[in-house]
């Protein structure tokens, strides 16, 4: 079996515990309007990988994962790539590799599920928490990230959120009290993270020659950022046992 990887990195340090080894899987079906790797949007491009040369590069770095590192599944939409994903999260937990997935929680079929029962850790990416806001900003539904949501947290997988802050869109505390309502009545995530918005993407969305529609907003004030974050956790706390 073989797949598409935009790309590999090896012993980072931010998605997921510990120290991982990140695939890039390619393709995406939403199209995020602050999208910093539109390059791994089109499944057709990317590097053919064969199954086990994959296996090869992930079983490089174990020695360096420790107790509490292993392998981040990312892209692009790791999902978009069912059945490759599967047999790489079948093949870490072979080799007792920790596995988490980075998603955007678009797909939620039979294989998704399945690929589901190997992962340790969901990191979920809500882009936003209303309906036609999410579609303008993603160009798709908010509701099967809901419904992905829903079911991750049905099945008690380890679950971390994210939502990328972006000045004058998802910046208010309103907002940010909206998405504590959204996050209890679904789940019970381990950790809730709230990302800077930056600029650093555009460059490649103008090599790419696509119109970039954030043009005008300005990289995300860390202490702000910070502030809602602080925000967030109190409405998380707020009524809980
Ligand atoms: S889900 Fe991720 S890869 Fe896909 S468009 Fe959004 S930011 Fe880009």
């Amino acid at each position: 079996m073989n797949g598409k990887i935009h790309s590999i990195e090896t012993l980072a340090g931010l998605d997921g515990p510990g120290l991982r080894c990140v695939i890039f899987l390619q393709g995406c079906p939403l199209r995020c309007a602050y999208c910093h790797n539109p390059d791994t949007w089109d499944t057709s491009s990317g590097t053919t990988y064969e199954l086990p040369e994959v296996i090869k590069r992930i079983l490089k770095c174990q020695p360096y994962f420790n107790k509490n590192g292993g392998v981040t599944f990312s892209g692009g939409e790791p999902f978009a790539q069912p059945e490759f994903l599967l047999e790489l999260l079948k093949s870490c937990k072979i080799n007792n590799i920790h596995t988490a997935v980075d998603t955007s929680g678009y797909f939620l079929d039979d294989t998704v599920k399945e690929c589901l029962k190997y992962t340790d850790l969901v990191i979920l990416d809500i882009k936003h928490n209303e309906e036609n806001a999410y579609k303008k900003l993603t160009g798709k539904p908010l509701k099967n990230t809901l419904e992905f949501l829903k079911y991750v947290s049905q099945q008690n997988i380890l679950l971390w959120l994210r939502q990328v802050i972006i000045p004058g869109i998802n910046d208010s505390p309103e907002h940010i009290k909206e998405f504590a309502g959204l996050i209890k009545t679904y789940s019970k995530p381990q950790k809730v993270e709230l990302l800077p918005y930056h600029t650093m993407g555009i460059k490649k969305w103008e090599e790419l020659k696509l119109k970039y529609t954030l043009m005008n907003v300005k990289d995300a004030d860390i202490e702000m950022v910070s502030t809602l974050q602080k925000l967030l956790n109190n409405f998380l706390q707020q009524d809980r046992p």
